[in-house]
């Protein structure tokens, strides 16, 4: 920090913050971990320096010998972590690896054949009519998603993001008397639209999900499966979600972040088939810029963390907290999405529970040291800004070494400041959505405990 100082105080000012605010509060945020301190190391280094455009061995740039060292191992971990076939560790982040793996898939499903029509090795050797047919035709491909309010991402074909320019886009959710996925609805969905890929995976959904069923429901129709495991790629790697619920043995291709339950570096990757290795290994240059050697280098030792068998005790404690925690909730009078968990997440209904917008409820948390986020949930009557959710998880504070008494507790304090929180209104008088009032005494009290824990 001292160093950084001597440059820009500000920044190590700011860096400094961030510590102290991390050990002050209580990071419930699902998707938030605290990497290793031989992760973060492996990340601050000289190999942030180096370019290294290709794939191991085949490099367009000389001098990448250890850049080749860290990439191989960090795919060779992968590889046995989740038993893949093959792994590509060069996404920057989630949303990057998903953006590989469609390619991938439009590239095996559609380019491949167009060019064995046209007789030709490589786009390049087109003719200007086939590249034309062959652009309309990559245009005119289907996906189908979760939807956004069911606990889908953004990447999964919706509109803002690039996914749902790229794609005809249709979603599948959740049977609005249980809040549970309906494959039933989602097979006959994929009968009708007959996408090229279905998209399986979540932010916030706190159930599992069959994906042996998703895999018969895809070929069934002729799509190819991917799941995006960003959020429970933990879980996996922990050996907490088994059979039908490891995504490896049933998706032909798999994406992930490394940051979420995993606790490694931000970043991303993609396991697939062998079938589609070779077009996955072109992320870059296709749709990713160089790639970043120290960032891999993380994941390397992030992946060798997660072969350690205490990952495995850490990834059932996960569930185990989550657990707690929603029971915690619910013997207090919260209503659960679903009801309850099965993973790491837990999504409290608080605008039934408390008569709050999540947005209320995420800043009245937020004053009393716990952080959180708000989250959609199915039908939200406050829509996606406001939102009638508080999305909680446990991956952070399990790292921290908190157990399944301290989330009944931290359930309490939840509890305690949605009860003492009220709508605040606006500055006109009128009742505000995203205002809220809460009892400073409540909320300094909270947060001391907070910090206790
Ligand atoms: N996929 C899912 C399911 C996610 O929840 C997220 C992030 O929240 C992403 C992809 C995107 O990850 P990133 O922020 O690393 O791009």
């Amino acid at each position: 920090i001292e160093v950084i100082r001597g440059v820009e105080p500000r920044v190590a000012d700011a860096i400094g913050q961030e510590l102290e605010d991390q050990r002050d509060s209580l990071k419930l945020i699902a998707s938030e971990n605290y990497a290793s301190p031989a992760v973060l190391l492996a990340m601050g280094n000289w190999f942030s320096d180096k370019y290294a455009e290709g794939t191991v061995g085949r490099r367009f740039y000389a001098g990448c010998r250890n850049v080749d060292t860290v990439e191989a191992l960090a795919a060779e971990h992968a590889r046995e972590v989740f038993g893949a076939q093959h792994a590509y560790a060069q996404p920057h982040s989630g949303i990057d690896a998903n953006l590989v793996a469609f390619w991938a898939v439009l590239a095996a499903r559609v380019e491949a054949p167009a060019l064995e029509r046209a007789g030709a090795r490589q786009v390049n050797d087109l003719s200007e009519e086939d590249w034309a047919r062959l652009r309309h035709e990559l245009g005119d491909q289907r996906m189908l998603g979760m939807s956004l309010d069911a606990g889908g991402h953004l990447t999964h074909g919706f509109r803002p993001n690039i996914s749902g320019k790229m794609f005809d886009q249709r979603s599948y959710g959740t049977d609005p008397a249980t809040g549970l996925l309906d494959y039933e609805a989602l097979r006959k969905t994929a009968r009708e639209f007959r996408p090229l890929v279905i998209v399986a995976g979540y932010s916030a959904y706190p159930r599992l999900v069959n994906f042996r069923i998703m895999r018969e429901i895809a070929d069934e129709v002729g799509a190819t499966l991917m799941v995006d495991m960003a959020h429970f790629a933990g879980l996996v790697a922990g050996k907490v979600l088994t059979g039908d619920f490891d995504p490896v043995p049933h998706a032909q291709i798999v994406t992930t972040t490394t940051h979420k339950s995993l606790r490694g570096p931000r970043g991303g990757m993609v396991l697939c088939d062998s079938s589609l290795a070779e077009q996955v290994d072109r992320g870059c240059p296709m749709v990713l810029g160089g790639p970043l050697p120290h960032v891999m280098a993380a994941k390397a030792v992030a992946l060798a963390e997660a072969r350690r068998p205490d990952f495995h005790s850490y990834a059932q404690r996960i569930v185990d907290n989550s657990r707690a925690l929603a029971e915690g909730l619910l013997r207090r009078g919260a209503t659960l999405v679903t009801g309850g968990t099965d993973n790491h997440l837990v999504l409290i209904d608080v605008e039934s529970s408390y008569g709050l917008t999540g947005r209320q409820a995420e800043a009245a948390l937020l004053d009393s040291g716990v952080v959180t986020n708000r989250n959609s949930i199915p039908q939200d009557p406050n829509g996606a800004w406001y939102t009638s959710g508080i999305r909680i998880g446990t991956p952070a504070l399990t790292t921290r070494g908190l157990g399944t008494g301290e989330m009944d507790e931290i359930a309490g304090l939840i509890d305690r400041v949605l009860t003492a929180t009220t709508a605040g209104v606006t500055s006109a008088g009128k009742p505000s959505k995203a205002q809220h009032v809460l009892d400073a005494k409540v909320s300094d009290e909270i947060a001391q405990r907070a910090t206790d824990l």
